[in-house]
């Protein structure tokens, strides 16, 4: 067996130990004469194996405890839709950052529910900046401040986390658990399993206590998460195996260091691609740099033609998935946790190389 290099955007890379432990566990959890699949969501052992998977979210984020965590389901795209059906709260409307397609989704969304004041957007540079926080037009009435701390398709991450007086929404999907945050900035702060918390079928949602219970009339009783957080994500049957692998995922993390210890690779990480781009008139990055993603490294060739050689030779070298988003085309690594630094240096080997054969 080899396991390649897997530079996917989502669903992406897990820890090869985490796989290591499920297949363990697979046909016998524990000794308990059968697998997760196969349990009871009420029974003691899920429900042991939920709480856990919790409570090391809770540590490792260090998430106070006026905060909910919930296990849902509908990824973060239903997000764009639940967290105005919650938080609106009988406001007029909500501000929304847009720095990127997934920002655009979430604003489209939620023009279904609401007002939406667009407070600034990058849109005029192709998604390459964050706009300055001096210049966006921030209504003080909003229901809160929506914006997409790391835009995974166009590789732009947010240098700062914006105070504002309203509760504050983040989606992070790409970039949670890449470094420590502090929650107690936020309203809520949402992210779709399958980057960098587990595989798919699972969204985790950390939203602070006093906001709930307001929801809009006729929200179904699923999306409300007041009703999610009382029932302990259970109120119906959650996706248990994606909620076990993403513990198995947070006890890994746990036995790296914890997030400061994964701040420093990930750092480490995107400094040595973005520099190997830098560091050639072959290959390109047209994001600022103090936005520069660090999970997600969108890159050109200065030959638009090369692309496919490029891939093709990079899939054969077991350097997989580093296609460009369909909407943005060229190339994109995506340097998660689970992708190890040693991948990171056999991608810029490879590209070194190829320049050499190709440039
Ligand atoms: C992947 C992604 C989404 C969409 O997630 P789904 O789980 O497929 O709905 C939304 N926002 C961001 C920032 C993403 O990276």
């Amino acid at each position: 067996m080899t396991r390649a290099y897997n530079f996917c955007a989502g669903p992406a890379a897990l820890p090869e130990a985490v796989l290591q432990q499920a297949q363990a566990d697979l046909l016998d959890w524990h000794g308990h004469g059968c697998s997760v699949m196969e349990m009871s969501h009420r029974g003691k052992d899920f429900v042991s194996i939920a709480e856990q998977a919790e409570q090391d979210l809770r540590d490792l984020l260090n998430i106070p405890s006026n905060y909910k965590v919930l296990f849902l389901q509908g990824g973060a795209t239903l997000q764009f839709a639940q967290i105005p059906m919650n938080l609106l709260r009988g406001k007029a409307s909500a501000d929304y950052v847009c720095t990127g397609v997934w920002s655009e989704k979430a604003i489209e969304e939620a023009r279904k529910f609401g007002g939406v004041n667009v407070v600034a957007t990058d849109v005029a540079n192709k998604f390459t900046r964050v706009p300055s926080f001096d210049s966006w037009q921030l209504d003080r009435n909003a229901a809160y401040l929506h914006y997409t701390p790391n835009e995974t398709i166009h590789g732009v991450e947010f240098d700062f986390i914006p105070q504002v007086d309203v509760p504050l929404v983040a989606d992070y999907s790409s970039s949670i658990l890449s470094e420590p945050l502090d929650v107690s900035k936020f309203g809520l702060i949402y992210a779709g399993a399958q980057k960098n918390i587990g595989p798919a079928g699972i969204v985790v949602v950390i939203v602070r206590e006093d906001l709930l219970g307001q929801v809009m009339p006729g929200t179904p009783t699923l999306l409300d998460y007041a009703v999610a957080a009382k029932n302990g994500s259970m109120y119906n049957t959650p996706p248990t195996f994606s909620w076990y692998l993403a513990g198995l995922v947070f006890q890994w993390l746990k036995a790296q260091g914890g997030l400061k210890a994964m701040a420093e690779i990930n750092a480490r990480k995107a400094a040595k691609l973005y520099a190997a781009i830098d560091g050639s008139d072959f290959y390109g990055n047209p994001v600022a740099i103090a936005n520069r993603s660090r999970m997600n490294v969108p890159f050109t060739l200065a030959d638009a033609a090369l692309e496919k050689t490029f891939l093709a030779e990079a899939d054969q070298r077991q350097l997989l998935n580093l296609a460009g988003h369909r909407s943005v085309g060229g190339m994109r690594a995506s340097l998660y946790n689970a992708v190890p630094e040693a991948g990171v240096d056999a991608l810029i080997n490879f590209m070194a190389d190829f320049e050499q054969r190709h440039g």
